[in-house]
C-alpha cells in the first residue's frame, strides 16, 4: 500500500490561540484553549483516501496538539507523527517557513511509493518529487482544495511511481473538471 503524508496546520486545518469568528472545533490542550477550523472537504478528501492509502498525519506541531486536534476531527486512526519527529535545521534558506523538515525516508524508504501534501514547501525540499504543495489555509470557506485533492489522489494512488513534478496539480484537476472529466474513472 502507498503512503500519503499530510500536514496538518493550515493544510487541514487553522488553528488559533484567539476565538475566531467561525471555530469548529474547541479544544484545550494542557491549560491553553484553542479554536480550531476545518477546512472545507476535509471529511470528503478522508473518505476518498481512508482504505487507499497508508496515512500519516505529519505536524511540526507539538504531540499533545496532535493528537488532541486528530482525535477531535476523527483521523486518529492515522499514524500521527509530531515535531519530536521533524529534523530540526539548522540554517534556514529563505524559502523555508519553519526550521524544519520532514525526511519521507523515514517513513517509507520506497520513495515510488510516498506522497506529502504540505502548505509549507520546506517540509519536503529534501523529497522534491514527492511533495503535494498545497496552498496556504487560514479559513476562507469558498476553499475548495481538498475536495481537488481527493481527485489528484485518486488518481496519483494507481501509478507505479508516485515521483513527478506535483506543483501543478490543482489546474489539472480544475482543466479536468472544468471539461467534464476526472483523472480517474
Ligand atoms: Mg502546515
Amino acid at each position: 500500500m502507498k503512503t500519503l503524508v499530510l500536514d496538518l496546520d493550515e493544510t487541514l486545518v487553522f488553528a488559533s490561540l484567539e476565538p475566531q469568528e467561525r471555530v469548529d472545533l474547541e479544544l484545550v490542550i494542557g491549560t491553553t484553549p484553542c479554536f480550531v477550523q476545518i477546512r472545507p472537504g476535509l471529511e470528503e478528501l478522508v473518505a476518498s483516501i481512508k482504505d487507499r492509502w497508508r496515512c500519516l498525519v505529519w505536524s511540526t506541531g507539538q504531540p499533545a496538539y496532535v493528537e488532541a486536534t486528530c482525535k477531535a476531527l476523527g483521523i486518529d486512526w492515522m499514524e500521527l507523527w509530531a515535531r519530536d519527529r521533524c529534523r530540526r535545521l539548522d540554517t534556514i534558506p529563505e524559502q523555508h517557513h519553519e526550521p524544519f523538515d520532514k525526511p519521507l525516508v523515514w517513513v517509507e524508504p520506497d520513495e515510488t511509493s510516498v506522497v506529502i501534501v504540505d502548505n509549507a514547501p520546506g517540509s519536503f525540499a529534501c523529497n522534491p518529487k514527492n511533495g503535494i504543495p498545497i496552498q496556504t489555509w487560514r479559513g476562507e470557506r469558498a476553499d475548495r482544495q481538498l475536495v481537488f485533492l481527493a481527485d489528484y489522489l485518486g488518481w496519483l494512488v494507481e501509478q507505479p511511481d508516485v515521483r513527478r513534478d506535483h506543483w501543478k496539480w490543482a489546474t489539472e484537476v480544475l482543466l479536468l473538471r472544468n471539461a467534464g472529466l476526472a483523472l480517474h474513472g
